[in-house]
């Protein structure tokens, strides 16, 4: 592009018309490309699509894997070949509002904001006597989540069970214990832990929670989780990994590894339920519990 007209881009006093403005929106648009920003803001996802779609983590060997929204993947596997200019002219001129500048997106959950002075309280009156989804249709109990309100460490189940139910406490039952027991092995009581799910009423027949129950249910479990701030999530079972990481991975392939949540480190493992069935997996649940004591700087219970 001409310097001297590039200079004068932007410059001109009178209002500009139609033919004026898509010169001007062009001229700009070369010297974005001459600058090489032109993959810059064609390879971004629209910020709807963002917002409609769920998130996928991607799992590394090494340190935290932030939770990649899916919808850039979508996008740019559907990435229109190099939209041209005069496109690009046409979309701005329409509407300024479609001019989108952040260069990454939040995920669904980091976009949701914190409540400022929310309080483990005033999420559960929040919640009150439920009838938002179906699963209040066959709950005895709301199952909140019980444990230290400062904890350092939060465990994330996927609902209750019929203990659960029947007492209004999260794990209760024989996986209830089990996971006790990891605590305690981790050189942990349960007070000392934070434990809630992502649905609070019981499924039906224990069946696995379903994307409308979560969808509704699980705002709050994020508010419990920005209240309570702790250190560590440990999400046990797919159910909660795949909600607070937006992804439809399997629980094999995420556990053992770290992962972001809105700023806190979240580590997959097995559900207790599934140790309970597969007692050869144990040794890989410790594996994770391990490298979470190593973050919270924790020593193993004396035998
Ligand atoms: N399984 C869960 O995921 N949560 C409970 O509270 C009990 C069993």
């Amino acid at each position: 592009m001409d310097p001297a007209k590039r200079a004068s881009v932007g410059a001109r006093s009178e209002v500009p018309d139609d033919a004026q403005l898509e010169e001007q929106v062009n001229d700009w648009l070369r010297y974005g490309e001459d600058l090489g920003l032109g993959p810059f803001y064609r390879d971004r996802a629209p910020l709807h699509a963002i917002a409609e779609s769920a998130a996928a983590p991607v799992a590394t060997s090494s340190g935290i894997s932030p939770a990649v929204p899916a919808a850039m993947a979508a996008a740019a596997a559907s990435r229109a070949p190099a939209t041209s200019i005069n496109v690009a002219a046409s979309a701005l001129k329409k509407s300024s509002a479609s001019i989108i500048l952040p260069a990454s997106a939040p995920s669904l959950f980091e976009a949701i904001e914190r409540i400022a002075g929310d309080t483990l309280p005033r999420i559960r009156e929040d919640i009150g006597d439920c009838t938002r989804c179906k699963l209040h249709k066959g709950r005895t109990k709301i199952v909140f989540g019980t444990g230290n309100p400062n904890a350092d460490l939060m465990f994330v189940g996927e609902g209750p069970g019929r203990d659960e139910d029947l007492s209004g406490e999260p794990f209760v039952g024989r996986a209830g214990k089990l996971l006790t027991d990891m605590i305690k092995a981790m050189g942990l009581q349960r007070e000392d832990v934070y434990i809630a799910n992502v649905v609070k009423c019981r499924p039906p027949e224990n069946r696995l929670p379903e994307k409308d129950e979560i969808t509704t249910c699980s705002p709050y479990l994020m508010r419990q989780i920005d209240t309570i701030k702790p250190k560590v999530i440990c999400t046990l079972g797919s159910c909660s990994a795949q909600t607070l990481l937006q992804t439809a991975q399997g629980i094999s392939k995420l556990r053992g590894e770290w992962f972001d949540f809105r700023g806190t480190k979240l580590m997959p493992t097995y559900h207790p339920a599934y140790l309970l069935r597969n007692p050869a997996a144990k040794p890989e649940v410790w594996k994770d519990l391990q490298k979470v004591m190593a973050v919270l700087g924790l020593q193993p219970k004396k035998r």
